[in-house]
C-alpha cells in the first residue's frame, strides 16, 4: 500500500460539472461552498493548489456546432464558460477563507489577472489557490489539456482529475456491476487496455511530462482534501 505522502504542489482539474449540482447546468451555490470549503481546507493543511476549471455547465464548443457557429467561434464561447466558473470559484474559495486569484489565458484584464507562468508561480509560493480560467486559450483544446499543460510548466507534482466516480475501473461501473477499480496502474497500462483516464490529447501531454495523474470522486465533502493526505479512494496513474 502506498505511503501518504502529501505532495507540495498539485493541480486539480475540476469539470463545469463539479460546479452545477443536481441540475446539471449553471452554477449551485450550495456546491460551489462545498467544493470551495474542501479546497480551502487542503489549502489550508499546506498544499500549493492550482485549480483548471472547465465549462461544460454553460457551453461546450460541440453543442455550438449543431447551432451552425464554426469551431473557433463555438471555442470561444466556451473558454469565456470557464472564465465564468473561476470567477465564481474565486469568491467561493476566499469566502471559505482561502486567498484565491483567478488568471485566465484569454487576456480580459478588468475581470481577473491574465495568465503569466511567473505570476502563477509567486501565488503559488505565497499560499494563494490560482484558478485558471481560459483553459490554453486556444480553440480545439479541451480544459483537460489545459490541465495537463498547466501542471507541467507550474511544476505540479500531482494532476488531481475530479471525476464523478472514485477512480479508474475495469469498465464502465454504472453499466457493469463486474467492474473493478484500479488502486493504481502505469502511463502504458492504460493505453495498452484503452482506459480512458482525460482526452487523447492531455493523457498523452501527461504521460510525456511524466505526471501522476490521480483519479479520484469530487462527490463526497471533503474529498479533495482526503485524496491529499493520501486517505480517500483514488487510482494512481503513474510514469
Ligand atoms: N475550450 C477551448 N480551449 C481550451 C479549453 C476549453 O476552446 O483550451 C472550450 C471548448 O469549446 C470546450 C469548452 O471550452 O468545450 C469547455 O471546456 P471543457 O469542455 O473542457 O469543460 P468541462 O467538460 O471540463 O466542463
Amino acid at each position: 500500500r502506498r505511503k501518504p505522502v502529501r505532495p507540495k504542489r498539485v493541480l486539480v482539474k475540476l469539470s463545469g460539472e463539479a460546479l452545477a449540482g443536481p441540475q446539471g447546468s449553471g452554477l449551485d451555490g450550495a456546491t460551489l461552498t462545498a467544493l470551495a470549503a474542501d479546497i480551502a481546507k487542503a489549502s489550508h493543511e499546506g498544499v500549493e493548489i492550482a485549480i483548471v476549471v472547465g465549462g461544460g455547465n454553460f457551453f461546450r464548443g460541440l453543442q455550438g456546432l449543431t447551432k451552425g457557429l464554426d469551431r473557433p467561434s463555438a471555442d470561444s464561447i466556451g473558454m469565456l464558460g470557464t472564465v465564468m466558473n473561476a470567477l465564481a470559484l474565486e469568491h467561493a474559495i476566499e469566502s471559505a477563507g482561502a486567498p484565491a486569484r483567478a488568471m485566465s489565458a484569454v487576456p480580459m484584464p478588468s475581470l481577473c489577472e491574465s495568465y503569466a507562468r511567473r505570476r502563477a508561480l509567486d501565488h503559488l509560493s505565497n499560499g494563494k489557490v490560482v484558478i485558471l480560467g481560459g483553459g490554453t486559450g486556444n480553440p480545439y483544446f479541451t480544459t483537460d489539456t489545459g490541465a495537463a499543460l498547466r501542471a507541467a510548466e507550474l511544476d505540479c507534482e500531482q494532476l488531481l482529475k475530479a471525476t464523478q466516480v472514485d477512480g479508474v475501473y475495469t469498465a464502465d461501473p454504472k453499466t457493469d456491476p463486474s467492474a473493478t477499480r484500479y488502486e493504481s496502474l502505469t502511463h502504458a497500462e492504460a493505453i495498452r487496455k484503452d482506459l480512458k483516464v482525460m482526452d487523447t490529447a492531455a493523457f498523452a501531454l501527461a504521460r510525456d511530462a511524466g505526471l501522476t495523474i490521480v483519479v479520484f470522486s469530487i462527490a463526497e465533502a471533503g474529498a479533495l482534501a482526503a485524496v491529499l493526505r493520501g486517505e480517500g479512494r483514488a487510482t494512481y496513474v503513474t510514469p
